[in-house]
């Protein structure tokens, strides 16, 4: 029999909807045999989740999600890094970093969106986050909430999406730091979601990539919820021409992303043999 797994997933560690130990329980329903759990610039999940994992016996990997410069325009960058050493002192200082920069930024939005006349307070957004890494889709649920928008598409359409009324960039790493990182914290970086750098054409494509396999690129996330059959295609043969790992994942983020469930990706499953390779990598 087929088994597959999920290597992109969200808690309320950051911007998901479900606890840690609540996601890898959906995990187990959905039938999936491993999950990576990779939280927006927090590892403050991974103890709960992997826990859960073993008493489940679902196969756990340590993951998480960053965002560094994009190379092009409009286009956004992430940065995946798998099995990573939680206790890595790299690793803390780079999410402190990373963390300062959002406490920067989203009082900014919060500030924005009451000059534009919508009633929300930099509290309620604490609330609507939990202890978790304030991102924009708490802002966006809080808008949804207050009736503000009617969806969480539209709180990023309007607000707080590239071009809306309330965006702010937060300083990011660059491509080398938010690689190098990684790998000096025991981690394998792996480029999440290759359709959202939206390159324009094929060529562009390639030598971003190149130019990240040279920063110590590791993979590349062939299967996501935003990657039709053409993209996989285009992934999986610039996996193959760059001696990458292939990587998959919902990029699940509990009712934050309504249509996507955990387990699936656009429809695809994603093989074991994958997060075989990508651990087999890691203990090397
Ligand atoms: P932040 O970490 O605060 O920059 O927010 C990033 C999160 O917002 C990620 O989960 C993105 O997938 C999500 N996001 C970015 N743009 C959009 C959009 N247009 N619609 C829905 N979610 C988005
Ligand atoms: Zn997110
Ligand atoms: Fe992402
Ligand atoms: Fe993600």
């Amino acid at each position: 029999m087929n088994a597959f797994v999920d290597l992109h997933a969200h808690s309320t560690a950051s911007d998901g909807t479900l606890a840690p130990a609540d996601v890898v329980r959906l995990a187990k329903e959905a039938g999936v045999v491993g999950l990576a759990l990779t939280d927006h610039d927090t590892i403050a999940g991974l103890a709960e989740a992997s826990a859960e994992a073993s008493h489940l016996g679902l196969t756990f990997v340590p993951g998480i999600e960053i965002s560094a410069r994009p190379p092009t325009e409009n286009g956004t960058l992430h940065i995946l890094g798998y099995c990573i050493d939680p206790q890595n002192a790299v690793l803390t200082e780079m999410t402190r970093q990373l963390i300062d920069a959002r406490d920067n930024r989203n009082p900014r939005i919060i500030a924005r969106l009451r000059e534009l006349g919508i009633d929300i307070t930099m509290e309620e957004t604490l609330a609507q986050a939990q202890g978790g890494v304030l991102g924009r889709p708490h802002i966006a649920a809080l808008l949804v909430k207050k009736g503000a928008v009617k969806t969480i598409k539209q709180a990023f359409d309007e607000y707080l999406g590239q071009g809306g009324k309330a965006y702010f960039d937060k300083e990011r790493l660059a491509p080398r730091d938010a690689i190098g990182r990684i790998r000096q914290a025991g981690g394998l970086p792996v480029v999440a979601h290759p359709i959202q750098l939206r390159t324009s054409n094929d060529s562009q494509l390639q030598q971003v990539i190149k130019d990240l396999v040279d920063l110590g690129l590791a993979g590349i996330e062939v299967i996501h919820s935003d990657h039709g059959p053409v993209d996989i295609e285009k992934y999986t043969a610039l996996a193959d021409r760059y001696n990458l790992l292939k990587t998959g994942g919902s990029d699940f983020h509990g009712t934050n992303k309504k249509d996507i469930n955990l387990g699936i990706a656009n429809g695809r499953r994603i093989p074991r043999q994958w997060m075989d390779e990508l651990l087999a990598a890691g203990r090397k």
